[in-house]
This record gives C-alpha cells, structure tokens and sequence, in this order.
C-alpha cells in the first residue's frame, strides 16, 4: 500500500532522503550502516529495534551510539513496528514501545531485516534440491539435473560448497563458458583475458588496460 510512498525495503538514492523525517527498523549491519549514513542527510533518523542488543559491526554500534549520544539519531528499542498511517501516501508508523503503542510522524519507513533465502517457484520445477539449495555438478559446469539449467552462487550446494562471493565469480566463469557452447555449438569459443582485450562497461564504453608498449630503457 505504501511501497514507494514512503516505504522502501532498499536504498536506491539515500538524497531523496534530504530533510525528511526517516524511521528505520532493524538490529543488522543495513539498519546500523543506514542510520549512521542517513544521519548526515535526513531531518532527522529514528532507528527501531525489537531487541535492546544490535548485531553487527563493532564499529557500527560503537558509531550508532556515538550520534545517539549526540542527539542525532533517536534510538527505539526494544520497539517493533506494528502499523502505518497515512492517506494516500506514508505519515506516520505505530510503534509498540515499552511505553505503549505510540504514533512517530515520519515520511519514510525503511525496514530492513534481511532476507530469508527461499527458492519460491524454483522449488516445483523438479530440480535436484538440498537442504534448500539446488544441487550441481561442480566438476564440470554447474549444471542441475535439468541439462541446461545452471545454478550458481548462494543457491546451489555441492560438496565442499562454500557461500562466498569468490567462488560465485568462478562457478558462473565456468557456467557461461557452458552456456555458450550449448546456446553456438558451431562457434569457436577464444578465451581472452579482460585486463588485455578490455571489458565493455555499462555505459557502452570499452574499458581498457593500457596497452603494453616495447621501449627500451636507458
Ligand atoms: C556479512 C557478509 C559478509 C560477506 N563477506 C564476504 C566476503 O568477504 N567474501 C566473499 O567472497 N563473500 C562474502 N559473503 C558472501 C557473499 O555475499 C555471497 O556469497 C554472495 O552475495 C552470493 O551472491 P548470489 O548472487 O549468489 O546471492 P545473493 O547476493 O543473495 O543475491 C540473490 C539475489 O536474488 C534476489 N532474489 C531472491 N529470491 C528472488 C526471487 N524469487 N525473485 C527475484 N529475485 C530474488 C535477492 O533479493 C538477491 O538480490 C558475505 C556474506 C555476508 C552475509
């Protein structure tokens, strides 16, 4: 009802942020990083927490209680968001307190609790699946039981499996190697290295390492 309208469940731009009255709901790193983050740009920042201790970075807390010190950002806990208010668009959020219920105006609400991993529609499409993770076959190419369907990263599982960024970077080099040959298997597939042949950005330019000259030296 309220999403994009005073709710947002991520940050894309923390300036649409500037000068308003922000309320953020959560004991994590993203609530903490946030509220100190959006300290310096919001009218003001409200961060509630179900639960007294806050689990994150040291340095996180230690900060957060720095600015709470200050005045500048306005701790509630243990609290827990339990309503929203507003006409058409978000004004206030209903909060039960130790003191009670209690209304805070604000123009926006960020929760941010995390996320709990689900495979949602994955789950029926009769994929080998494992504690919840979709199984591989991590000597070759990552691929599932389904020939042509790929799984990598945090949601597939094969013995040894670590959930690092790492090994998602070297699971989808090998996925994509695959999946080209499958999709052009009249192709010739030429390996090159991006820090010698470039990489096209996002912005369509052609990023490249500067090229290696042959000169002597005296
Ligand atoms: C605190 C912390 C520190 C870490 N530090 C390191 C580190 O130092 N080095 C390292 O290598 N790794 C680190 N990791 C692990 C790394 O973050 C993960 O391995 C990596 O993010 C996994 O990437 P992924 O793309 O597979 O999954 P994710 O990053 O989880 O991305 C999955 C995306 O899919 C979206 N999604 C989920 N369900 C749906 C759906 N049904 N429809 C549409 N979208 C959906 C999610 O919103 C999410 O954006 C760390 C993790 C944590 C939590």
């Amino acid at each position: 009802q309220y999403e994009g309208k005073g709710v947002a469940y991520f940050i894309k731009n923390p300036e649409q942020y500037r000068n308003q009255h922000v309320v953020i709901a959560g004991g994590g790193d993203s609530a903490l990083d946030w509220s100190i983050f959006l300290s310096d740009v919001a009218a003001s920042v409200t961060l509630v927490h179900r639960r007294n201790e806050f689990r994150g970075a040291l340095d996180s807390v230690e900060k957060v209680q720095e600015l709470k010190n200050q005045g500048k950002i306005r701790l509630i806990t243990p609290g827990e968001v339990v309503g929203l208010e507003g006409e058409g668009a978000l004004s206030g959020v209903r909060l039960q307190a130790e003191q009670g219920l209690i209304t805070l105006d604000c123009d926006a609400f960020i929760p941010l609790f995390g996320l709990a991993p689900k495979l949602g529609p994955i789950a029926h499409w009769g994929l080998e699946i494992e504690k919840n993770a979709i199984k591989v076959d991590n000597s070759l190419d990552y691929q599932t039981n389904i020939p042509g369907v790929y799984a990598i990263g945090d949601v597939n599982t094969y013995p040894g499996k670590l959930k690092l960024i790492l090994c998602g970077f070297h699971e989808a080099t090998l996925m994509c190697q695959s999946a080209y040959k499958r999709i052009y298997p009249e192709r010739r597939y030429v390996m090159k290295y991006t820090t010698v042949g470039g990489v096209e950005g996002f912005d369509g330019t052609k990023k490249e390492a500067p090229k290696a000259v042959i000169k002597s030296i005296d």
